[in-house]
């Protein structure tokens, strides 16, 4: 998986590689200036106090020249590689985003709904910081430990070979003992934010429980069981305060020889005479700068892996391939009549209990014929509105629009077929107007408060105080669920299609207003084949066919007259709801 996520942020920096180079050499050439170049000066400078007899202070301008010069170029430079850097890595960062946009919104239904929209905002969010985190450990930290190890060994090797040597050694060992030693220690930290958000948690609930707490007298052990969570926290804390303690020691230590070795050699060959005391004081400058550079080199190994393994999640969803795809060669479906056959599917869910919901199903819905679908819940007819829009695919058999599998066809060019209005309707945290304007992006406004007034959405959103421009909240929470209803079918009603499903469109509604709308559907059922699925019989007595549907078998079929003389499933459930909805 770290290959897979590395490769999905080459494809997002691969636009823009040049940039990225600029940027990055850019930096480098910065960092060679501060920490490569400016130590040569540096000690010049002191070699050149060493001896001052007989100097001016103009015997200096040079090295003082050289020191502004020096400065002027690197900022120069290093300007150019972070503009450079601004671009290539905000551009990257936009690209990642709409890459993931992209892949999440390419998925079928059944992925949204075994996965929590929290979740899946969260790996959308945490895939881009890490490579924000990734990027920027690329371009300065890992940058400039690059340019400190590498080219002061180059020049330390004309200087002494075997101080480069132990500079170079040194610092590979010391690096990755300390990343050795961080991974150990993670198991501690780790157990020390688990007791963190278990305190937080435990302080949550027994707040929120005050009452019964007080109620049952519990106070004493609420207390005590709390006071043993804090004993454990303080001891985890501890352990991990020790061990980070230890590490310290352990780097003050690998230090220490270090110097100790340098200094041996330094003082050696200075007695030997093959080196000055400036160049002495060059060796100890880079080994300052590295050891200051790797001291914190076990978290910056920490942070990259968290970050990396935090893209884990997101990348897998780079890995799917969407269950539902549109066909390699698909038919052209232009306008449809609305013939719709469904030829002995076969259909079911594949979660744990594979969920078998329809076996061998044949039903044929002729043009503009309205039928009515009722049966008990999960008999399975909100699953046969989604085949029938193809958010799922059957398994065996096939359904055909006008003679064509609609298998065959591009998964846009169906669903533009068809007006849809969901059990539970959505809307975007948009202004009402621009929800009810989805279902037709191109009706003028008039339209669009015709198919309010007659959804009967009119009355309640001109009682809004900022009327069709009201924001809805997100998903719709701040309407209730028969105003959002009415929104929802407003915006089918604006989809000219030649198909229409609704299911339980109105099932929030009050009996009256149920009433209004169903005289409104009237009007847009006119000349269009349409599938109703109705919780309230009288909603659906009208139409000119009712199915019911029970464990995903047919077994009643026909008009409300013909069902009711036949006395069965549907003669029972129309004597049950009898009292409460007949209100003719
Ligand atoms: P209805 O709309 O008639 O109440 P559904 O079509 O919603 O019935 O459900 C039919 C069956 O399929 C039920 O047994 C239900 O539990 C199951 N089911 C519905 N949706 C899913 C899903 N997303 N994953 C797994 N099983 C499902
Ligand atoms: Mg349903």
């Amino acid at each position: 998986m770290i290959k897979k996520t590395l490769k999905i942020f080459w494809e997002a920096v691969r636009p823009q590689w040049w940039l990225w180079l600029i940027a990055i050499s850019g930096q480098m050439l910065f960092f060679i200036g501060v920490n490569v170049l400016q130590p040569v000066l540096i000690s010049r400078f002191v070699g050149e106090l060493s001896d001052v007899a007989g100097k001016t202070l103009s015997d200096f301008s040079n090295i003082i020249w050289l020191w502004v010069g020096l400065h002027i170029l690197q900022t120069a430079v290093g300007r150019v590689g972070l503009y450079c850097w601004f671009f290539a890595a905000s551009k990257t960062l936009m690209r990642i985003d709409l890459k993931s946009f992209q892949v999440i919104l390419s998925q079928s239904s059944n992925f949204f709904s075994n996965n929590f929209t929290g979740s899946l905002v969260t790996r959308f969010n945490r895939f881009t910081r890490s490579f924000d985190i990734l990027q920027k450990a690329v371009m300065f930290d890992l940058n400039s430990l690059f340019v400190q190890l590498v080219f002061p060994f180059a020049i330390l090797l004309f200087i002494a070979p075997i101080i480069a040597f132990t500079f170079l050694v040194w610092s590979v060992v010391f690096a990755f003992s300390l990343f050795y030693l961080h991974k150990r220690k993670m198991k501690y930290s780790r157990r020390v934010a688990e007791f963190d958000s278990k305190v937080t948690g435990t302080i949550a609930d027994v707040i929120t429980n005050a009452l019964p707490v007080k109620m049952f007298a519990q106070f004493s052990s609420e207390y005590s069981s709390f006071k043993i969570l804090g004993k454990q926290r303080v001891k985890a804390r501890l352990k991990n305060m020790m061990l980070t303690d230890w590490i310290r020691l352990y780097k003050v230590a690998f230090i220490t020889v270090l110097e100790v070795v340098v200094f041996l050699f330094s003082a050696h060959f200075a007695i030997e005479g093959t080196i000055s005391v400036e160049q002495v004081l060059l060796i100890q400058i880079y080994v300052i700068q590295i050891i200051r550079s790797l001291w914190d080199f076990g978290k910056l190994m920490d942070n990259l892996e968290e970050a990396v393994s935090d893209a884990h999640e997101m990348a897998e969803i780079y890995d799917l391939t969407p269950s539902i795809q549109d066909p390699v060669d698909p038919i052209p479906f232009g306008t449809v009549n609305g013939n719709i056959k469904i030829n002995n599917i076969t259909f079911s869910y594949e979660d744990e209990n594979e969920t078998v919901v329809f076996k061998n199903l044949t039903l044929d819905i002729p043009q503009g014929q309205k039928v009515g679908f009722v049966g008990p819940s999960g008999g399975g007819k909100t699953t046969l509105t989604k085949l029938l829009l193809r958010f799922m695919d059957v398994n065996n058999g096939s359904i055909n629009i006008d003679e064509i599998n609609i298998s065959d066809v591009k998964q846009d060019d169906l669903r533009s077929q068809i007006a849809y209005v969901p059990q539970e309707p959505m809307l975007f945290h948009r202004s009402i107007f621009e929800n009810i304007r989805y279902g037709n992006p191109e009706a003028s406004k008039e339209e669009v408060f015709r198919a309010a007034k007659l959804a009967h959405a009119d009355e309640f959103i001109k009682k809004l105080s900022s009327g069709y421009e009201t924001l809805v909240g997100e998903r719709g929470v701040k309407l209730s669920g028969g105003q959002k209803q009415r929104v929802a079918i407003a915006r089918a009603m604006l989809k000219k299609s030649p198909i229409i499903i609704l299911d339980e469109a109105t099932s929030a509604l009050d009996s009256k207003s149920e009433k209004h709308i169903t005289a409104a559907l009237d009007n847009l059922m006119r000349n269009r084949t349409t599938i109703v699925v109705a919780h309230r019989l009288s909603t659906i007595k009208k139409l000119d066919r009712i199915i019911v549907l029970k464990n995903g078998q047919i077994v009643e079929d026909g008009s409300h007259e013909t069902l009711l003389k036949k006395q069965g499933d549907y003669h029972e459930l129309w004597s049950h709801q009898h009292g409460d909805f007949l209100d003719e």
